[in-house]
């Protein structure tokens, strides 16, 4: 998706889900953007958020989407198969698939607790994967 073009983008920062419209101002367009010292915050003109964090979600969906992820790994324990984990931070959204590739080749071997890390700065994105349950610890 370009970042030129006029945008219908979906809150998914609370329940509420405002439909936000976004699209660039100033004439300028990517690269541009990306390459000068512009506060992104004053290239895009976007209306229909409720609030401010609305506002900042749908700027950075058109400049570059980032998601929390939140699946699970493989563990040896017959009893507890999969432990649920997260990333500690945001991911760029065009890597989720290749952390989840990433991550369907880990398998747990101790039993950690909430909070520890199963894989540091995966794929170079500085986000740690990081247990989401204790699961293991019960
Ligand atoms: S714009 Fe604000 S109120 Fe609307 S969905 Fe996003 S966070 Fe919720």
């Amino acid at each position: 998706m370009s970042q030129n073009q006029k945008r219908e983008i979906t809150c998914i920062i609370c329940p509420i889900g405002c439909r936000i419209t976004i699209e660039p101002k100033l004439g300028l367009r990517w690269p541009d953007i990306e390459t000068s010292f512009i506060n992104l915050d004053d290239m895009y003109i976007h209306s229909g958020n409720k609030c401010y964090k609305g506002g900042q979600f749908a700027v950075t969906e058109m400049a570059a989407p980032v998601r929390t992820l939140t699946t699970t790994v493989r563990t040896i324990f017959p009893d507890k198969p999969v432990l649920p984990v997260k990333t500690n931070n945001d991911v760029p959204k065009e890597k989720i698939i290749k952390i989840i590739r990433e991550l369907s080749g880990i398998m747990i071997t101790e039993k950690i607790g909430i909070g520890e890390t199963i894989c540091a700065n995966i794929l170079g994105t500085g986000c740690d994967i990081i247990a989401s349950s204790n699961l293991l610890k019960e």
